[in-house]
């Protein structure tokens, strides 16, 4: 099983199209912004020192955010990769925190923590190229095995060592100057060193951008490629467009730098509230596919009893009517054994009934075969012979010789063509004058397939109820159970056809099934 279909997580899940048209338009935009931002790069924005705290803020809050989800994602996942990744971005978040507190300019002229003139480009030199690196690990690491089986400890473990990372760099940056890499000329000036860090950041950057796309296609991986591509475009402006710190170029690294720590971010909590829409949405279906089973199960249930009742009926009348031949003085025995036959009759029809309702909840195409509908009527007029004797009605049959056999179960078919003749039947039976006439029909339709046409002359459909009548448990007569339509429908349905029921003119009903070709 793949593991997208195992945890649909955004680390797992690949990007559809409009995700993907959604991120190169992103690229796109920052591409352009970058050209944009170049020829005002090297103006300075006097006075934007004490911005700084405020920028520096959003970032923690964006990063730390970031990590916190990308952990808990890390915990469901068991994910090495993502593990990598979160601990990129709490590294991140956290190196914001010493790198504010000494730039100098933001909360004092030297910064809160006293550093050196090299103390904040040193830390901000591991956090430029803490982040692709990060981002390299989450692309690199083989998720392919069972998963981290500790994740608690892997997790904690994780978060300690960041923390241990970013207050080790720290107190080396404070501890003493000189032992620092030479990155500033003064306060606001950078070295041709300095020009190294945001060059193999950007190298980093693209490096990491492709084997991220390569590597880990999903929607996660989406959106660190679109994340790398605006560290790249922050680590270019910051290293060769802008005129040192506070410049207009630096401000708008900064801004991309804000937007590669936000866009993770934010992709995270849309895809995952539109993962949760769609959790609920299915939810909901499942809910609903539970009830209709239910009402299935009952109809099932309540369509064997409306079944099997009449041949019960009929055989407590046979067993009644024994008795009382038995029961003469002179036992009649001629008509005893009649009536015990009757009874067996109708037990065997009772138990052709259950597997044929058995079966018709049955979908698929299990016992199928080649059906012959012409033997099929003939058949059903047989087996409902007593029935059409005893309520006197003329049978016609008008069976097309040429019919197409057709591919399904005999037992179900039968089933229906019993039912709506018992229905015919009881239509009839409320005719007191005219004719009482069934008419069976067999018929080659033109698309191909076969028809067969059930016609009686009885009270016919009342418009009031034409459209109920495959309605689970409508009926209009007194003991009816309202079940019989629609279990002829699901069975006609189940073979790939049709089943409609119309009225007759001058009078009756016509119920016209038709089945595709074999
Ligand atoms: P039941 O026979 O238990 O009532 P059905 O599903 O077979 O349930 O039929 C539902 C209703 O459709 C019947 O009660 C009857 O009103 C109507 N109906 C079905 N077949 C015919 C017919 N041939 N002529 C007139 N009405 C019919």
């Amino acid at each position: 099983m793949p593991d997208a279909d195992r945890h649909p997580l955004l680390s797992t899940l690949p990007p559809n199209h409009a995700q993907t048209r959604r991120a190169l338009w992103m690229l796109l935009a920052l591409a352009v912004a970058m050209a944009a931002t170049v020829p005002a790069a090297t103006l300075p924005v006097p006075g934007s020192g004490p911005f700084v705290p405020a920028y520096a803020t959003a970032l923690l809050v964006s990063d730390l955010l970031t990590a916190v989800l990308l952990y808990a994602l890390t915990a469901v996942q068991r994910s090495r990769a993502v593990l990598a990744l979160a601990a990129g971005y709490l590294f991140c978040g956290l190196t914001v925190l010493p790198w504010a507190l000494t730039f100098p300019g933001a909360f004092s002229a030297t910064g809160l923590l006293d550093v050196g003139l090299q103390g904040t480009a040193t830390i901000a030199a591991t956090r430029r190229l803490g982040f692709p690196v990060f981002a390299l690990a989450y692309a690199l690491l083989d998720d392919d095995g069972p998963g981290i089986a500790d994740i608690g400890r892997a997790i904690l473990g994780s978060v300690l060592a960041t923390i241990a990372v970013v207050a080790g760099t720290t107190a080396f940056a404070v501890w003493d100057d000189d032992w620092l890499p030479r990155f500033m000329i003064d306060r606001q000036h950078t070295t041709p060193l300095w020009d190294l860090v945001p060059g193999l950041a950007a190298l980093l950057s693209v490096v990491g951008a492709l084997l991220v796309w390569r590597r880990r296609r999903s929607v996660l991986g989406l959106w660190v490629v679109i994340a790398l591509a605006a560290w790249f475009v922050e680590s270019v402006l910051l290293g060769f467009v802008s005129a040192g710190r506070l410049s207009v170029g630096w401000w708008a690294g900064r801004l991309y730098g804000l937007l590669s720590a936000s866009v993770v971010l934010a992709a995270l909590l849309s895809e995952t509230m539109a993962l949760y829409g769609r959790l609920v949405r299915s939810i909901a279906a499942e809910r609903r596919s539970r009830e209709a089973r239910l009402t299935t199960m009952e109809a099932l249930s309540a369509s064997i009893a409306h079944e099997v009742n009449q041949p019960l009926a009929s055989m407590v009348a046979s067993a009644s009517a024994g008795l009382r031949w038995l029961d003469r003085s002179r036992p009649d025995l001629e008509e005893t054994r009649t009536a015990l036959r009757r009874i067996v009759d109708d037990g065997h029809r009772a138990g052709r009934v259950v597997t044929g309702v058995r079966t018709a909840f049955r979908k698929g195409s299990r016992d199928r075969e080649t059906v012959d509908l012409n033997a099929l009527v003939h058949e059903a007029l047989g087996q409902c012979s007593a029935e059409l004797r005893v309520n006197r009605i003329e049978v016609r049959t008008e069976l097309d010789p040429a019919l197409a056999p057709v591919t399904g179960n005999p037992a179900q078919l039968q089933q229906v063509l019993c039912n709506l003749i018992a229905n015919a039947v009881d239509a009839m039976d409320a005719v007191t004058h005219g004719p009482r006439i069934l008419r069976l029909r067999t018929e080659a339709p033109e698309g191909g397939g076969a028809v067969v046409v059930v016609e009686d002359t009885g009270v016919g459909l009342d418009p009031v109820h034409q459209d109920r009548l495959f309605e689970p448990f409508f009926t209009t007569k007194p003991h009816g159970m309202g079940l019989g339509l629609l279990i002829c429908r699901s069975i006609v349905e189940a073979h790939g056809g049709r089943l409609s029921m119309a009225g007759r003119l001058p009078q009756g009903a016509v119920c016209r099934i038709l089945l595709p070709p074999g």
